[in-house]
């Protein structure tokens, strides 16, 4: 099995690629050539909008290889002024792996607003 076997697999199999491709319905509220926003289905804050590349990335340490990272967060800022959250605030959180709670082997910067945010996160 070969690399671009690998990928394709996880492409494929995956639920965010999906979402990307229009193969799974999501309400998606921003999207550009390389990302695409749509609000987390079970949302942690009154607003929560999931932020992700187009192509697969499974995760932040394989996203800087990925070249992506300057399309996501700047997408992500963009997602928060459209949301009306840039001037009160927002939080922008990558969760990366097992400790962090990673669930989606898809990278995902969640941007969270609309009400205050603890410190240290849990
Ligand atoms: P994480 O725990 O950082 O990997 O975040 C994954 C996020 O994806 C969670 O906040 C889930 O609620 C969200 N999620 C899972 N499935 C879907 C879906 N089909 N549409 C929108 N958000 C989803
Ligand atoms: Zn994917």
């Amino acid at each position: 099995m070969n690399d671009s076997r690998d990928a394709g697999d996880a492409t494929a199999a995956c639920l965010f690629c999906k979402i990307a491709a229009g193969r799974i319905p999501a309400t998606i509220v921003y999207q550009d050539d390389r990302t695409v926003a749509f609000r987390d289905i079970n949302p942690r804050a009154p607003t929560h909008v999931l932020v992700i590349p187009r192509v697969h990335v499974p995760n932040a340490t394989e996203a800087a290889t990925a070249g992506v990272w300057d399309a996501v967060m700047t997408a992500a800022a963009r997602v928060a002024e459209q949301e009306n959250i840039h001037d009160r605030g927002y939080r922008l959180v990558v969760n990366h792996g097992p400790d962090a709670g990673q669930t989606v082997d898809h990278l995902h910067v969640h941007v969270l607003g609309g009400r205050a945010m603890a410190w240290p996160p849990g």
